[in-house]
């Protein structure tokens, strides 16, 4: 990003169809195969731009740029935040899965703000209408870590979440989904319902 001169940064704004502040931006120039914008510069390699979009809001741009709208040719700042391909990965997944996932960074930050005060997962859900797991992610800080300060550790699970997992994974539920919400391994999960560990509890 450093290689931009200010005639590149010129052409970016110039490329940029503004709408409103909430709405996703569209790019007047190209976009690549994956429908991401593309800003060729005055010379050398052509640049993602909403990665340059990024880089003018937040400072830097990250291993890779993610879009909080799932929209790969938006180049609305607000819709964009620097991470790392896990965090993409994991929002892109959780947009595929929820139809209603995708939370702005505002929305982000009122999770947050009710989960330190005192506010369940759950009761955040109902409150606001987003899936219990997209808030759950949010609280437990594995996505939009950098934004809401929250860190995300891998926990200890205690016998209440052990037969929850066993219960929920009877009823039909994923094994990624239980492993995900739990903050655990698939194998752990595994190993939980084919009763190779914590069989004292389960009685598997
Ligand atoms: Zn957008």
């Amino acid at each position: 990003m450093h290689r931009l001169t200010s005639e590149d940064i010129a052409k970016f704004h110039a490329a940029v169809i503004k709408r409103g502040p909430d709405e996703c931006w569209g790019w007047l120039c190209a976009h690549d195969k994956g429908g991401y914008p593309l800003l060729y510069p005055a010379r050398g390699r052509c640049f993602r731009a909403h990665r340059i979009a990024s880089y003018l809001e937040h400072g830097f741009a990250g291993a890779c740029t993610c879009h909080t709208c799932n929209n790969p040719g938006c180049v609305n700042p607000k819709h964009l935040y620097p991470g790392d391909n896990k965090t993409n990965a994991t929002d892109r997944d959780l947009a595929g899965r929820h139809g209603k996932s995708k939370t702005t960074h505002e929305q982000t930050l009122t999770i947050a703000a009710m989960y330190r005060d005192g506010k369940s997962a759950s009761e955040i859900s109902a409150a606001l209408g987003f899936p219990r797991q997209v808030v759950y992610r949010i609280c437990k800080g594995k996505t939009f870590g950098w934004l809401t300060g929250f860190e995300y550790t891998r926990r200890h699970l205690t016998p209440e979440d052990v037969l929850q997992v066993v219960t929920r994974y009877r009823s039909g539920e994923g094994v990624a989904s239980i492993a995900s919400d739990l903050g655990v391994s698939h194998d752990t999960i595994w190993n939980i319902c084919a009763g190779r560990i914590w069989r004292n509890i389960t009685g598997l």
